[in-house]
């Protein structure tokens, strides 16, 4: 048995409240949900964080979490929806096999978004220009 929880369930040795499967991505609730109708998107194959998911899955992953965003939206009569990636413990990533929340969200639902932070404009040139040089 894998010491993964996110291979476990997908092997169905453990339970879920799941959504839609196919030979590529899994989709469940999340058992902690922030909001009625969280869900979580996998890819099957372990993978530990999205920097190691393969360039292949990532159109199905993004591509079933967009379309489970809307019908999760739809069906729970929220106004939006967030689809949020934690990359990383310092992100929250406390699962370390890759997956998107799916999350339904409504105006004063109390979910906060991140506070700001003041950065020069000299820093944000720099910045960018780093990050852009980072690409390649
Ligand atoms: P992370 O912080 O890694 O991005 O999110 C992991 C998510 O997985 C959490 O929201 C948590 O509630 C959910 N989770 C952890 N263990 C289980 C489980 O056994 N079953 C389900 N359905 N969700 C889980
Ligand atoms: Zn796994």
């Amino acid at each position: 048995m894998s010491d993964c929880i996110f291979c476990q369930i997908i092997a169905g040795e453990i339970p879920s409240f799941k959504i839609y499967e196919d030979e590529t991505v899994l989709a469940f609730l999340d058992i902690q949900p922030v909001s009625r109708g969280h869900l979580l998107v996998l890819p099957k194959t372990h993978s530990e964080n999205l920097a190691g998911l393969a360039e292949a899955e990532i159109a199905p992953l993004f591509s079933l979490a967009r379309r489970l965003g809307q019908v999760a939206q739809n069906i729970t009569g929220a106004e939006g929806f967030n689809l949020i990636v934690n990359k990383g413990s310092a992100a929250g990533q406390m699962v370390f096999h890759t997956h998107v929340h799916v999350i339904p969200r409504s105006a004063g639902d109390g979910l906060r978004h991140w506070p700001k932070i003041e950065v020069s404009t000299e820093e944000m040139k720099t910045i960018a220009q780093d990050i852009a040089s980072g690409l390649f």
